[in-house]
């Protein structure tokens, strides 16, 4: 039964409407639903490796998905109100004006989050109950055959526990509210000047030359899965460099949640059922449970994630050489396939898999650099930035993650292997003038 009272939804990174728990109880639960957006201005300063959390590429995609938010939402009658402040000062002053009976968030769960939440519900109005929901899993906590503490601590043991005893939840469509639901917008979304940055154009090269946002997230979707049908060829294709259709290029629209992950496992089912089912449909899935494994293993080990010795607490003796740092950022290190990779993402805020992986083990295992200034490197710069599968990643890499066979990678054979023409190399090292 509906009641007539306010809830306030608070997106973070979860900026769709479809498949979206908090956004859904809230809409099935309160009369009057109104929703707010805060652009964190702690994101926008530099962190103590003096490079800043958001850099101009994902500030941009920002931008794109929250305008693209804010139309998705005017259909529903439910208004966006956004603000460029600190969430703890803003939402529960929201809250207060518009006389909010609940707040309703998707659950974090990293440590700044953690504190953003917690100022957040202690200045709350006494009257503003808070329902949060951890809506960013494939396999929801609550539904996988582990308690947290007992996740494994390698993939393929959870992977396969995973496929066989837990369930991916149908995904929630939300049906419109009343006319009378939305209210006036007086809070004008900023722009990229407000958030410290020019505008720029895209590089004509860029391997993500998408715009953010849930419609283009569907866009492309519908392109990788039904329209080109790449999807049946991903595995083969998946450790390409160049262009736009080697991989999904899902993961920015995933990271700030402008994608659900369970509307991808849902679409390959649908794919699979009208094309066929293979080794890349379901490498397609494999993948997005190493996405899961990243988030579990980071509600399991906590701050460890962000520790120098990582979730294994390995000590090792890494250097902090500022001449050797800057000559990984700029391309100009010993290896040319690492060089054009770091071009790539100065210059795109892009980089593959194939990449990521040879450029942080050439950063932690060849110049044996604090694996941490390179996550954060990648933390400011890439488009797709997730704290789990960044910072997991480079753990993995670095060796204090959870690789039981700590491997380094040969970045000489593996640009051989990967490029082999050098029409990758030759693409970005032409940039190569800073
Ligand atoms: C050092 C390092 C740092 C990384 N940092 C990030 C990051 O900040 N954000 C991020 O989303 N991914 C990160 N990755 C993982 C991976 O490189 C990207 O997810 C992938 O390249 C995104 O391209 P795609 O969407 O086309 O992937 P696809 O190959 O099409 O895969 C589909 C989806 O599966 C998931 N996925 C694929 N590979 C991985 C992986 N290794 N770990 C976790 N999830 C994966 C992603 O959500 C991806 O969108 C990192 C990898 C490394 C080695």
């Amino acid at each position: 039964m509906q009641i007539k009272k306010t809830a306030v939804v608070w997106f973070t990174n979860n900026l769709r409407i479809e498949d979206n728990k908090p956004l859904y109880e809230a809409c099935a639960k309160y009369e009057n639903v109104i929703g707010v957006y805060c652009f964190n201005k702690s994101d926008f300063n530099k962190t103590q490796f003096g490079f800043k959390k958001i850099e101009k590429f994902r500030a941009k995609f920002l931008l794109e998905t929250v305008k693209d938010l804010s139309k998705n939402l005017l259909k529903l009658n439910i208004s966006l109100f956004t603000f460029f402040s600190l969430p703890e000062k803003i939402i529960p002053q929201f809250c207060c004006q518009h006389n909010a009976d609940v707040l309703f968030f998707q659950n974090e769960f990293t440590q700044e989050e953690l504190n953003t939440i917690k100022a957040i519900t202690q200045k709350l109005p006494k009257k503003t109950a808070v329902n949060s929901y951890y809506d960013q899993f494939l396999f929801r906590p609550e539904s996988i055959p582990f308690q947290i503490n007992d996740i494994p601590e390698i993939f393929t043991n959870f992977r396969k526990e995973i496929e066989k005893n837990a369930k991916v939840y149908n995904t929630l469509s939300i049906t419109s509210k009343a006319d009378s639901n939305f209210i006036k917008v007086d809070t004008p979304i900023p722009t990229l000047k407000d958030l410290g940055f020019q505008d720029f154009e895209l590089n004509t090269n860029t391997a993500f030359p998408f715009q953010g946002g849930e419609t283009n997230a569907y866009k492309r979707l519908n392109h990788y899965f039904f329209i080109s049908r790449k999807l049946s060829f991903y595995k083969k294709t998946r450790n390409g460099l160049l262009g736009i259709d080697y991989s999904s290029k899902f993961s920015p629209w995933l990271a700030n949640g402008s994608l659900s992950v369970r509307t991808i496992y849902w679409q390959v089912k649908k794919y699979e059922q009208e094309h066929g089912k293979n080794q890349s449909t379901y490498w397609m899935i494999f993948e997005l449970i190493w996405r899961d494994y990243f988030k579990f293993l980071s509600l399991k080990h906590q701050n460890n994630l962000f520790k120098l010795t990582g979730i294994k607490q390995l000590n090792y003796n890494w250097k902090r050489d500022a001449h050797l740092i800057r000559s990984w950022i700029d391309g100009k290190t010993s290896n040319q396939f690492v060089n054009a990779n770091m071009i790539e993402l100065k210059l795109t805020g892009w980089m593959s898999n194939r990449g990521r992986q040879n450029v942080a083990s050439f950063f932690a295992k060849d110049l044996l650099l604090d694996w941490r200034i390179g996550a954060a490197y990648f933390e400011s710069l890439l488009i797709d930035f997730d704290v789990h599968s960044n910072y997991g990643n480079w753990q993995y890499v670095s060796g204090v993650g959870n690789d039981p066979r700590n491997r380094k990678f040969n970045v000489q054979l593996q640009s051989q292997r990967y490029d082999a023409t050098g029409k990758y190399r030759s693409t970005w090292l032409q940039h190569n003038l800073f």
